[in-house]
């Protein structure tokens, strides 16, 4: 061993403050189609004093990673204008969207109301951990304004809707369910899953005049199947103080390249959705014509529960159907026949180009009556061309009666 030795190691290590304080900084002058990707736990202040005056909740400035970097602060404004909202958040899911509504704005002793066809998980998050913090729940028929102004309880401050429900996409009158909630219950927000229409198929605010919406990206805006992410959208300050200091308190931050994902999709997400919106339209028809449904459950045909409340309000209809299987086929049938698909991949979520089918039973999904007595298939569309969709159906049929 040699003094020499010992230098050399030193020297190495010299040269990592060189690379980490470099001099060099890139002209800032940059445009491309894509805007930069911003990646950062800590952000750097000027002096102390900038760092005591910085504030992210106006998006004035930038204070940590998990409050906003330029990059999702660039999402978020988008998600804003797409929903026609003044603010947006977001979180790394969907549900997590849902779950920050729910915890921001209920304290011990509330009661919310879900629709008894909303998505399953937000209606277990009450009913199993709302519960344990003394914030009760009921559910009400969404397609039943008399029914939800009967649920409605003193204690009411939040009332969810979803449109078109969840797997049986009923269509409620939307506009009539927020008029029921500020006739009956004016201290209530009401907050929409606004994940069916994406912003696009109809106006959540001008339009139905909901309060807030939540949005999972993880469907049409990410549109690849790969990401998982979340909003809140929302026009009013006071919210915004709830909702952002609640996010920000439960330490809910997002993956930069996720953001970027969603950033890259969301340019030809109306071009995505008005085309699984023509194909749901076109398969919906196709599967009219079948003797093996008994039913065919899309807002946009004329006999589908909601069909006119949806016309009234809504210009597309997204890339949902689901169909109700003759009761003479058992479950078990019904899984075969899935089973037997090759182009429809058996899987959750949608908004992907790869069309998914997933089996339900009504009756298992809801607490309140429903008219649905035999099994269900959900498929959503994604960018095949239709014929090849409707063929994989039909060879797949034949598993029924094998
Ligand atoms: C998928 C979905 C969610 C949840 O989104 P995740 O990102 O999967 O958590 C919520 N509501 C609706 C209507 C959905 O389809």
């Amino acid at each position: 061993m040699t003094d020499r030795l010992d230098d050399d190691a030193d020297d190495v290590t010299r040269r990592a403050t060189g690379l980490i304080h470099h001099p060099y900084q890139p002209p800032t002058a940059f445009a491309a189609p894509m805007a930069g990707v911003f990646k950062a736990s800590t952000v750097y202040f000027e002096n102390t004093a900038a760092m005591r005056s910085s504030r992210w909740i106006d998006k004035s400035a930038y204070t940590y990673g998990l409050h906003g970097t330029p990059t999702t602060f660039l999402l978020e404004e988008r998600l804003a204008t797409l929903e026609g909202g003044t603010h947006a958040l977001l979180v790394p899911s969907g549900l997590a969207a849902i779950t920050l509504v729910d915890i921001a704005l209920l304290k011990a002793g509330d009661h919310v109301l879900l629709p008894d066809n909303g998505y399953g998980p937000g209606t277990r998050f009450a009913r199993d951990d709302l519960a344990r913090w003394g914030i009760t729940m009921g559910l009400y028929d969404a397609m039943d304004p008399a029914s939800l102004a009967a649920a409605i309880t003193p204690a009411t401050r939040l009332v969810w809707t979803e449109a078109p429900g969840s797997v049986t996409l009923e269509f409620p009158d939307l506009p009539a369910l927020v008029r029921t909630v500020r006739e009956h219950a004016p201290q209530a927000k009401v907050a929409l899953d606004n994940t069916w229409g994406a912003g696009l198929a109809f106006d959540a605010f001008a339009g139905a005049g909901v309060d807030l919406t939540i949005h999972a990206l993880t469907k049409y805006p990410s549109g690849g199947g790969d990401v998982l992410m979340g909003s809140v959208v929302y026009r009013d300050a006071g919210l915004h103080a709830k909702l952002a200091w609640a996010r920000a308190r439960l330490g809910l931050g997002v993956g930069v390249n996720d953001v970027e994902a969603i950033l890259r999709s969301l340019p030809s997400m109306p071009l995505r959705y008005a085309a699984q919106d023509a194909a749901g339209r076109g398969f919906a028809q196709w599967c009219l014509g079948r003797a093996e449904f008994k039913r065919v459950l899309h807002p946009a045909l004329p006999d589908s529960p909601g069909h006119a409340h949806w016309k009234a309000l809504c210009r597309a209809a997204a890339g949902l159907v689901t169909v109700e299987f003759d009761e003479r086929y058992t479950a078990a049938q019904v899984d075969a026949f899935v089973d037997a698909l090759q182009r429809f991949k058996i899987g959750w979520s949608w908004g992907g180009p790869v069309s998914l089918a997933v089996p339900y039973q009504a009756a298992e999904m809801r607490s309140l009556p429903t008219p649905y007595t035999g099994t269900l298939v959900r498929f959503c569309l994604g960018l095949e061309a239709l014929d090849d969709l409707t063929a994989d159906v039909e060879q797949a049929l034949a598993a029924l009666s094998r």
